[in-house]
């Protein structure tokens, strides 16, 4: 049996040797072999310096795909795992807030239940920050509603997959990818452990409130085509809406005489429609923007080496 682990790298240059440490130490007396497959996502520190020191002197067996920028952590979570050997894959973060040992519970659970294809690891408590939460129980909300799969909230891209699941996952080479979604996509059993993120050992989360916000946006438009039908529906309603005062002002009209007209209700209705349909024009551009990116079929990552330390050049 061989276990791969894919580490996406991005400014860790103070972690990925304590990762590496880490992950030697936990898995020392295993009876099964291993890869570490790093992708440097076009770092701006010494991160692949690093990296390229442990590889020389590890025994293990390391591999570092080094991207030409920053491509962002699902390209290379796709990288890693397209690079992958093993029979089982575990994606982790190199900066320890989740635990290699982890891994081997993780092991433990698919080796004793066949039925399973996969285990993540979700968090049972977070400590994020109030608004935060309030955003992230309210996407979850909104995207189980609209979409046809499944997100569990909380859970992590921390995983194991067997090799039918990465192969799964590899034959979804869209451009724009949105990893939670593309987990239940592909069906398979998973099983969810509840974990406790760590401190990051150092360093600070590359991720931003709007960085987040975009995330989530991405995240629907890539599952679900339901916001285009808003449109739709709001025609409909101002349509029906439209059609029973144009039935009141004819009979108006015709009881009572040609009424004042109205100059705030006009540019009312002129700006309440001009708005919605501002925001349904947006909504099929963030859709029509996405479809002429797809269409160019643009590489997910370009690497620019890729170091395998058991192929000695
Ligand atoms: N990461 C990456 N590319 C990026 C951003 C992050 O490869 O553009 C890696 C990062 O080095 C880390 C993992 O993705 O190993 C998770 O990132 P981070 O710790 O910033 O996220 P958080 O733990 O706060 O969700
Ligand atoms: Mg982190």
């Amino acid at each position: 049996m061989k276990l791969s682990l894919v580490v996406p790298c991005y400014n860790e240059e103070e972690n990925v040797e304590l990762f590496y440490n880490e992950v030697v130490k936990s898995f020392k007396g295993e009876n099964f072999k291993y890869e570490i497959i790093f992708i440097n996502d076009g770092s701006k520190d010494e991160t692949v310096t690093i990296l390229k020191d442990i590889a020389s002197n590890s025994k293990e067996n390391i591999k570092i795909i080094n991207f030409s920028r920053n491509f962002g952590k699902e390209a290379g979570m796709y990288a890693g795992l397209k690079e992958s050997s093993g029979d089982y894959v575990s994606i982790i973060d190199a900066d320890l807030q989740q635990h290699p040992s982890l891994v081997l519970e993780m092991l433990n659970i698919l080796e004793g239940n066949p039925e399973h294809d996969s285990v993540a690891a979700f968090q049972e408590k977070r400590k994020d920050p109030f608004f935060k939460r309030i955003f992230s129980n309210l996407f979850y909300k909104i995207i189980n509603k609209i979409s046809d799969i499944e997100f569990v909230p909380g859970a992590s891209d921390f995983r194991l997959l067997n090799r039918n699941m990465v192969n799964a996952i590899l034959e979804m080479s869209e451009y724009y990818r949105f990893s939670k979604g593309i987990f239940s996509f592909v069906g398979f059993n998973t099983y969810y452990i509840p974990y406790e993120a760590e401190k990051r050992a150092h360093g600070s989360s590359k991720w931003s409130f709007w960085g987040l916000f975009k995330y989530a946006i991405e995240g629907i438009v890539a599952f679900t085509t339901a916001p285009l039908r808003i449109a739709t529906f709001i025609g409909i309603l101002i349509s029906l809406i439209a059609f029973i005062y144009l039935l009141i002002l004819v009979i108006q009209t015709i009881a009572l005489g040609i009424a004042v007209p109205g100059y705030a209700s006009t540019l009312g209705a002129v700006l309440l429609l001009g708005g919605i349909q501002l925001f349904a024009l947006g909504i099929i551009g963030e859709y029509l923007g996405r479809t002429y990116v797809e269409t160019k079929r643009r590489p997910i990552y370009i690497a620019k080496e890729v170091i395998d330390n058991n192929k000695k050049q």
